[in-house]
Formats: structure tokens, sequence, C-alpha cells
């Protein structure tokens, strides 16, 4: 049995704060959450390698130092409603629970939804709500968001995230090609959107009203 503890000290030691994660909660989170337990048994023993991970139905979870920039960027203080577009295996949305008050994620494939769900009850992550739909369209319900994440790349910024972030609020998300997106931050200053560039990024598409209209290869 391998030890996945120590793996995980040495994944945030190495891949994070060598390089610029720097925020003290956001590397509590990485080393308290088990990435192992969100891949299947055969892809564990590489769960905590600094690649992006197979999660069935053609998708990923990103590598360890994606997830955490741009959970950083987020800037979460521990009380925020937070939104997370993309739920794949639940790990981005179980790192979440541990930096916010709420979170609420959206999947479009019912099986990954279902199995996240299960998943991040099972370990304990109680303040997650997930549900299967268009995220290009946000959860109107529990808006206004202090951050939204959109972990798929988009050929747009979604109006409807745009809408439901709070004033002040931060949505963080990858924008570009099909194979190559730049990584944006978009911060809400009353009715003014301030946008920053933070860096170069490959995402599986996001798929929606306000993302790619049809499925596009991976
Ligand atoms: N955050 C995930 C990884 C996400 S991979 C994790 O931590 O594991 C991107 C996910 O976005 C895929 O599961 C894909 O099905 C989903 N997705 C793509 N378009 C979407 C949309 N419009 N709404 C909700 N989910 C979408």
């Amino acid at each position: 049995m391998k030890d996945y503890v120590s793996e995980c000290q040495q994944m945030v030691k190495t891949q994070l704060e060598a390089r610029d994660i720097i925020d003290p909660r956001v590397l509590e989170a990485f080393s308290r959450v088990p990435r192992h337990e969100f891949v299947s048994i055969n892809l564990r023993e590489g769960a905590y390698v600094d690649y992006p991970l197979s999660i069935g139905e053609g998708q990923t979870i990103s590598q360890p130092y994606m997830v955490a920039l741009m959970t950083q960027a987020l800037q979460l203080k521990g009380t925020e409603r937070v939104l997370e577009v993309g739920t794949g295996s639940g790990y981005q949305a179980a790192i979440l629970a541990c930096l916010a008050g709420e979170v609420y994620s959206i999947e479009r494939l019912p099986g990954l939804a279902e199995e996240s769900e299960t998943r991040l009850v099972r370990l304990g992550f109680g303040n997650v709500r997930i549900k299967v739909g268009d995220g290009t369209k946000g959860w109107e319900e529990f808006s206004p968001y202090d951050g939204i994440i959109v972990t798929a790349g988009s050929n747009q910024v979604p109006e409807p995230l745009l809408q439901q972030l709070n004033d002040g609020g931060r949505l963080v998300i990858p924008v570009g090609g099909e194979f190559l997106q730049d990584l944006k931050r978009v911060t809400r200053k009353g009715d003014k959107f301030v946008q920053e560039s933070l860096g170069g990024c490959r995402f599986v598409p996001l798929i929606g009203e306000y993302g790619w209209r049809e499925e596009v290869k991976n």
C-alpha cells in the first residue's frame, strides 16, 4: 500500500510551494484533500504526479498546480459562496469546500455528477451541492457568487456568469481556442468587469449555450 499522505505532502511542497502558490490556506487545503480518492483504482498510483488525470468519459482533472493556481486566484477567506462549472471528479469542489462557506457545482454529464456527489458525501465534504445541467447559464437560484470557477475551456466569457457575480466577486475561466486557452480572472466592480490574464492553459471544452455549441474533439 502506497503512503499517499507523504506523497500528498511532497506534491504540496515540490509542485505548489516551489512554484507560486503562496496562500497558506490554499496549501493547507491541498494537503487535506486525498487526490487519490478522486480517480479510479488503476490510476491511484500516479494520483500525485505533476500531470492531469483521466476521470472517464473523456474528461480530466487538471494537474494539481493548475487547480491550485485557479483556486488561489479566487482569493477566498472562508465565508464565501462559490460556484464551480464542471464538477468532473469533484476534486476541485472538495478543495473549494475547505476554503469557502458554500460550494455549488454544475456538471453536464449525469454519470460524473452522480459519482462525485457520492464521493464527496463519503469523504465528508458536506457544504457542496451538485446539479446536472449546462453551467454556462450559471445557477441563478443561489446567486450572486463571491467566486465562480470554470474548469473547462470556453470560447467566450459566458454572460450569465458575469451577471451572477457579486460586486467585488471574481470569475476564473480559461478562454480561447479548442486546444489552448488563456486563464482569465474577471473581477466585478459595480457595473464594470476588470480582466486580467493569468497565463496559458489547456482544458477540455466547455460545451453549452454560452460556450462551445457542439461536441468538439478533446
Ligand atoms: N473540476 C473537475 C475537472 C473538470 S473537467 C475536477 O476537479 O475533477 C471539465 C468538466 O466540465 C467535465 O466533467 C465536463 O463534462 C464538464 N463540462 C463541460 N461543459 C460543461 C457545461 N456547460 N456545464 C457543466 N459542466 C460542463
